[in-house]
């Protein structure tokens, strides 16, 4: 089994505040902006060469992302890697007992299918698990 980085996921409380950084003093560029309505978040993509930074804003207050920077504040949310099979992949964590927070893949960002593996089992990281549509 390989996996690639996808990318980083960061909680943002303020995505005017978020931009000023990132784009407007880094100079990064936001490339692709996308609404995951089952998640109450808006998604934005940081092209910064290989894995995308992307900033997630929450867009109601029962977002898990509004919830996270009310307990935590912003930041480091997940990371999240390619894998080819992701229901084999699954099956391949819960015949290991590794937690999951989804035990079947879900539609994500990017038209893709999604899973998080719980942070208790992933040594404090929040690991998302994504198969982009044609498997690449
Ligand atoms: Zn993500």
């Amino acid at each position: 089994m390989k996996a690639v980085l996808d990318h980083v996921g960061i909680a943002v409380a303020s995505l005017e505040a978020a931009v000023a950084f990132y784009r407007d003093a880094l100079g990064l560029e936001i490339e692709v902006t996308e609404e995951v309505e089952s998640q109450h978040v808006r998604a934005h993509f940081v092209g910064v060469g290989g894995p995308a930074l992307e900033l997630l804003e929450a867009t109601s207050d029962t977002s898990p992302i509004a919830r996270f920077v009310d307990r935590r504040g912003p930041g480091l949310h997940h990371i999240t890697l390619r894998v080819d099979d992701l229901a084999a992949t699954l099956e391949r964590l819960r015949s290991r007992g590794i937690r999951l927070i989804d035990e079947v893949p879900r539609p994500g960002a990017e038209n893709a299918l999604v899973a998080f593996v719980h942070p208790a089992s992933a040594h404090g990281v929040l690991v998302e698990l994504q198969q982009k549509e044609h498997g690449g």
